[in-house]
């Protein structure tokens, strides 16, 4: 189970197997820029003892994997939905408001990636193109790494049009309903055990309906936050 607890960003989700010397978690903190960045770097150093730059990216639903390096300060990438990083004093961050965020930590090679995977990055498998990108770059082994699954909205609110439902699997469609569910989450999780990772972590939350503390932008709409998945070490 992951727990939600206090900190100095209002109350966070944090998985509960994180290896030593790396930070995971989900803040419901809104993002719109530095001052908030500096706030997010000071939350994993009093939470994690990690002392990290931070580097985030301009999101646009596409498969792009970029791989950040430490920064004198907050960095956002242009372009792109998967991060990853093999240098310490590094955080990765993803926003997120109901796609499901997916961190994955070689605690070993001290490598790690976090990735934004809604519908359209799924469906360009965003999260294999990061694996692909992992194994070539560095000396990550899927079989030592965890794989947390943080908020995102689940197939109890996933509801979604025939053009969306029939780019998946049908395994992953729940046709029970008056329209289609897709499980972004099970999907997911069965592209990482294809691919070697068995410690998969799902936080089990979903954005929309848990009447939880994330942002959702289902029930929210446009004007609605963000939430954050963060990796650090
Ligand atoms: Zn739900």
């Amino acid at each position: 189970m992951w727990t939600i607890e206090p900190s100095s960003l209002g109350r966070i989700a944090v998985p509960p197997q994180i290896p030593d010397g790396f930070a995971v978690f989900c803040t419901t903190r809104d993002y719109p820029g530095k001052i908030v960045a500096d706030e997010l770097t000071r939350a994993i150093a009093e939470r994690f003892s990690i002392d990290a730059s931070l580097t985030t990216c301009v999101q646009v639903h596409g498969a792009h994997v970029v791989r950040a390096r430490r920064e004198n300060a907050w960095r956002e990438c242009d372009s792109c939905d998967a991060l990853w990083s093999d240098e310490m004093h590094t955080a990765l961050g993803i926003k997120v408001a109901d796609c499901l965020p997916v961190t994955m930590i070689d605690p070993l090679q001290r490598v790690m990636a976090n990735v934004h995977s809604g519908w359209r990055g799924a469906v360009q498998r965003i999260t294999a193109e990061t694996l692909d990108a992992l194994t070539r770059e560095t000396r990550f082994d899927a079989a030592q790494s965890f794989a947390y699954l943080g908020p995102s909205i689940r197939a109890c609110c996933f509801e979604v049009g025939e053009e969306v439902a029939s780019r998946f699997d049908e395994q992953f469609v729940d046709r029970s309903r008056a329209k289609p569910h897709v499980d972004l989450v099970a999907f997911t999780a069965a592209l990482l055990r294809e691919r070697g990772v068995t410690r998969i972590s799902d936080s089990e939350l979903c954005t929309r309906c848990d009447g939880s503390i994330f942002h959702s932008f289902r029930r929210d709409g446009k004007g609605g936050g963000r939430n954050l998945m963060l990796v650090a070490q």
